[in-house]
């Protein structure tokens, strides 16, 4: 019998949260035994990484979690061609201290390095980088996946092509990763050239994206309480490794926010205020130098932010919106929310590329991504979240699992037609709470 706790596992926004029957396991064989326990006692479980999924897409409510942080060996790194395999429990925080000094980085990396190969893998994740280098999954060569049926198998674009496939944005469910081998980027130097440039609208930020489309890493931070003339205005910034500057790895630690704000601390007065100082501090207009870890992790720097929300959480929302009607989609998602009075305190605004990926439900598309978040002051907030899904839908966009607690069954279905593919290959035993809500029947 592997040790089983019944914990409180809370998603990243807080808002989700319930009891499971978690289990730790350290090693491949412990996976392979917290499977077959979950199968023979008939429930069903999920593979639960560093928890950085907003919604409920990592969680199994009422189920069990098999948590895969205990797995976190590097198990082979080539350091002449750049390939690494590592256990699937290892986070990119651990990961990067190794390649860096050696002179590699992901080739896709989120924004935050608290995230696990795994949860890397099962939600396909995309960077600053998309444009030109398309997912994670797009690097990854080989992983081990434990399925009830099957045992462990390994899965390459030649080997299991279908469920790699599947597996690569499969949210966890044809089986639990149990490592990943993947190809990373050579690099002169830990610093990056980097450039903050602040944009009036959106067609300045528009025009921006078309013309940095060389810069390999892009992305603009917008003010979501400007409106009329000024709306997405904000600050553009791009990227590009430098040629040298040292190989040094990010430092570890950082502060901790030790409790819920009391009431959330982030509501129109304060966003409103830090929007006006984030504009006029020094660096929304820099040219320069800048380690990796403040450039790609700004977030990590205060650990547990997301209490700042206070203790009824907050929603993420992240769309995806074809090329076809990204400028005239972003402007009414913009209008939307700036006209409810709510706002918004991480905005982003990114164009994608047209990279495919591997993945079968991979969420990017070829056009652009906005990023919203907002406090949970319950039905005004999802009444919010109504409106802008609207927008997405008639633009012929969609919304990302990863990021989203409430997507509603038709949106999902209607963004990700191959979801029937991902049912029909998920391992028996694995269940979210985000996939029952997908494939019930209404
Ligand atoms: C500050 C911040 C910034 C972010 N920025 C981005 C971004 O820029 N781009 C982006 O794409 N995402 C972004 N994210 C989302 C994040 O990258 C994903 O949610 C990622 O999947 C989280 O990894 P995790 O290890 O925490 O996995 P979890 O959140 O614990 O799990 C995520 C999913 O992966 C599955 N999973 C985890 N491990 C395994 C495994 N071993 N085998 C099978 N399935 C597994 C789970 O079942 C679940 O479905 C961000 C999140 C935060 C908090």
């Amino acid at each position: 019998m592997t040790a089983r706790e019944d914990l409180n596992v809370l998603a990243w926004g807080r808002v989700h949260r319930g009891r499971h029957f978690v289990s730790d396991p350290a090693t491949r064989n412990g996976v392979g035994a917290a499977i077959r326990e979950t199968a023979e006692a008939g429930a069903s479980t999920l593979a639960h990484g560093l928890g950085r999924s907003y919604g409920d897409s990592g969680l199994n409510l009422g189920g069990g979690l098999v948590r895969t942080t205990g797995l976190d060996r590097l198990i082979a790194f080539d350091r002449a061609a750049g390939i690494v395999r590592a256990d699937a429990g290892l986070s990119l925080d651990a990961l990067l201290r190794v390649t860096v000094p050696a002179g590699w980085f992901v080739p896709v990396t989120p924004g935050t390095k608290f995230v696990t190969l795994g949860g890397a893998v099962a939600n396909d994740v995309h960077g600053k980088n998309h444009h030109l280098a398309g997912t994670f999954g797009s690097h990854v060569t080989r992983f081990g996946l434990w399925r009830s049926d099957r045992g462990e198998i390994e899965c390459a674009p030649d080997e299991n092509a279908d469920l790699f496939a599947l597996t690569i944005g499969g949210f966890g469910l044809t089986g639990v990763i149990t490592w990943v081998e993947v190809r990373l980027e050579r690099i002169a130097s830990a610093m990056l050239e980097v450039e903050n440039i602040p944009v009036d609208d959106l067609d300045a930020f528009f025009s921006l994206s078309e013309r940095s489309d060389s810069w390999p890493f892009t992305v603009a931070w917008v003010d979501t309480l400007a409106r009329g003339e000024r709306l997405g205005r904000g600050i553009f910034s791009r990227g590009r490794w430098a040629g040298n500057g040292g190989l040094n790895p990010h430092r570890s630690g950082g502060p901790r926010l030790p409790l819920d704000a009391p009431g959330g601390l982030l509501n129109s007065l304060t966003v409103g205020a830090f929007n006006r100082l984030y504009r006029a501090r020094p660096g929304a207009r820099f040219h320069g130098r800048q380690h990796y870890d403040p450039f790609f992790y700004p977030l990590d720097r205060l650990r547990d932010w997301n209490r700042m929300y206070g203790s009824r959480g907050f929603y993420q929302w992240q769309c995806a919106i074809p090329t076809a009607h990204m400028r005239e989609a972003v402007r009414v998602l913009l209008d939307t929310v700036a006209a409810s009075g709510d706002a918004s305190f991480l905005a982003v605004l990114k164009t994608f590329g047209d990279a495919p990926s591997p993945g079968v439900l991979s969420f990017p598309m070829s056009g652009a991504t906005l990023a919203l978040d907002f406090a949970n002051r319950g039905a005004d907030t999802l009444s919010l979240l109504s409106r802008l899904d609207r927008v997405v839908a008639e633009a012929g966009g969609r919304l990302y699992p990863a990021k989203d607690g409430r997507l509603p069954q038709a949106m999902f279905r209607a963004g990700f037609p191959r979801w029937t593919e991902l049912e029909a290959a998920r391992d028996p035993i694995l269940m979210s709470s985000f996939w029952r809500r997908m494939t019930e029947e209404a």
